[in-house]
């Protein structure tokens, strides 16, 4: 089993240990050059890739006066 993932920019498995922050390894990709932290490629890049679903709570917050409006009357 091996943790190191290959480059979520690049796609290039060149990927080198580069020190650690916050107590987590960071990784360099040789390729593009970009540095990562083992959290990314989980949550933020699901947000990235699914616009939707940010669509989705800025329509609900958009509805939330409209229901307490609807509530107080
Ligand atoms: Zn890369």
């Amino acid at each position: 089993m091996s943790s190191q993932s290959p480059c979520h920019r690049c796609g290039a498995s060149h990927m080198v240990k580069n020190g650690s922050k916050d107590g987590q390894p960071r990784w360099v990709c040789r390729n593009c050059k970009r540095s990562f932290s083992p959290t990314l490629g989980t949550a933020m890049d699901r947000l990235r890739n699914t616009p939707t679903e940010v669509e989705c709570v800025l329509k609900v917050k958009n509805f939330l006066p409209m229901l307490r409006a609807l509530a107080c009357s």
